[in-house]
């Protein structure tokens, strides 16, 4: 049987419940009946001492008769529950509150001792085969003119205390009892707080290493294990989110590099059977040399994209004139500006405005973001690259008049593989990625980039970078 946690729990349980019921049945009745022994000891060596000064010595000294005495001495041995004696120091027996007083009637205990109790003031057996049960007896010497006369002896029988122990033990045996339900609670609260959630929690657990990432499950705490429970629930959520990422990662990689080829495969197939004649050859090989340009452009992107992705990615950051890399980016594109038509218009602060950041990177970033704006606009329109300082910052803006984003695509653009609807028509050379690569840069260096698109009017992206300390020297 597998050992759980519960079977532990309950087995500490009875394990504490089993220990605590011998220690109470083997130590608590000695150490009940001894302290019982005791004080009665005590109480009834007092009495014997009171009557040894009182009602005894008179007796010696002849001011009280021995009937005054007796009968003294029997209320207080009824009152006492024992039986009260005077004892010569011989053995000789003087008054016995048991038996009436009998003068003819010697009676002596033999092989009386006084030493009995031996530096104790009580004894415990049949007092020199006196009695014939355990009977307690203490002895208290009757002196008059520094000499022994006698002892007043009280024996208590032991039965008596016995049966006082014994009530007394019972009570204790129903608090044990008492006690060990009521911890039944902390077993029933171990159950509910911390058994029940963690079955759960396990059971879940189960289920994600079988690999079931959408298993939901629900503890309502708000301690520890509620903690643990949620944090589970949100790993899980994670990696499924993550794996579904993935896979939809791969199916587009490979939907994306299979077209090109399956295009480079069927032109090249119809030239080496002929359908495509030689003297068409050329327009095909522009083709497909075309369809490996994209493949090299998918390729690349995805690389850029993996090393973004790898975790500490350094920036290998610099103060760097930014108005001279939105130049320089933006005459790289100046063959395809002319043969649109468009205009790239800049209205850049200052004549040099240093920023912090990655040079390499942000190149990047106007680069994919410079190629949109041209891809997506129309012939004889006009690009406008801006430039402001705000708070220590520098925000960049690249706008354009071109088709637009759709308010409902605005969000997925980030998101890598994205084309909208609209530009498919527009872009078929687009991978979808120039945008997750400028966010991964813009994130990285702990800046935000947002858009503001309206359909068919236009589209304009903003990212912020920070502002150098250098712009201030020069100053
Ligand atoms: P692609 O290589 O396809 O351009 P991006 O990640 O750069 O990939 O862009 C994703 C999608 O966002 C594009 O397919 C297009 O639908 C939309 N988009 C990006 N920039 C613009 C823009 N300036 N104007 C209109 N749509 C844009």
């Amino acid at each position: 049987m597998r050992k759980t946690l519960y079977l532990k729990f309950v087995l500490a349980y009875f394990i504490f419940g089993v220990f605590g019921f011998i220690i109470v049945t083997t130590f608590v009745p000695n150490m009940t009946k001894e302290q019982l022994i005791r004080e009665k000891a005590e109480n009834l060596y007092y009495e014997a001492t009171l009557i040894a000064g009182t009602y005894a010595s008179g007796l010696y000294t002849s001011e009280t008769s021995l009937e005054t005495v007796k009968v003294q001495l029997d209320s207080l041995a009824v009152y006492l529950n024992s039986t009260i004696r005077i004892i010569n120091p011989s053995g000789r027996l003087v008054l016995d509150t048991n038996t009436p007083i009998n003068v003819e009637d010697i009676v002596v205990i033999d092989n009386f001792d006084p030493t009995i109790t031996s530096g104790s003031y009580y004894t415990i057996g049949n007092f020199f085969g006196n009695f014939d049960r355990d009977v307690l007896s203490v002895l208290a010497p009757i002196t008059s003119n520094y000499m022994v006369k006698g002892y007043v002896v009280i024996h208590c029988d032991m039965a008596d205390i016995e049966e006082s122990c014994n009530s007394l033990l019972n009570i204790s045996y129903i608090t044990l009892v008492i006690l060990f339900l009521l911890s039944l609670i902390i077993l029933i609260f171990f159950t509910e707080i911390v058994y029940i959630p963690l079955r759960k929690i396990t059971h879940a657990t189960e289920q994600y290493a079988a690999g079931n990432m959408h298993y939901e499950f629900q503890v309502d705490s708000e301690d520890e294990i509620g903690y643990l429970a949620a944090c589970l629930n949100y790993m899980a959520n994670e990696i499924a989110r993550s794996e579904d990422d993935q896979k939809k990662f791969v199916a587009n990689v490979s939907h994306d590099f299979r077209s090109p080829l399956t295009s480079i495969r069927g032109y090249l197939e119809a030239m080496i059977d002929g359908t495509v004649p030689p003297e068409m050859y050329d327009k095909y090989l522009k083709i497909v040399l075309n369809e490996t340009e994209r493949l090299t452009k998918l390729t690349n992107s995805l690389l850029t994209l993996n090393n973004l992705n790898t975790k500490g990615m350094l920036l290998d950051r610099t103060d760097f004139d930014i108005n001279k890399v939105i130049r320089e980016t933006a005459a790289s594109f100046e063959g395809t500006c002319r043969q649109k038509n468009i205009a790239i218009e800049m209205v850049l602060t200052g004549d040099i405005m240093y920023v912090n950041a990655d040079m390499g990177k942000i190149q990047q970033v106007l680069y994919n973001l410079m190629e949109n704006a041209i891809k997506f606009s129309h012939h004889n329109s006009v690009i406008k690259i801006e430039t402001a300082e705000k708070r220590n910052k520098l925000f960049v803006s690249v706008k354009d008049t071109g088709i637009g984003i759709p308010k409902e695509d605005l969000k997925l653009i980030w998101d890598r593989f994205y084309k909208s609807d609209l530009s498919r028509g527009k872009d078929k050379r687009g991978t979808g990625l120039g945008l997750s690569i400028v966010k991964e840069i813009i994130s990285s260096h702990g800046e935000h980039i947002n858009v503001i698109s309206t359909p068919g009017e236009g589209s304009e992206f903003i990212f912020s970078l920070a502002h150098s300390n250098k712009n201030d020297e020069e100053d």
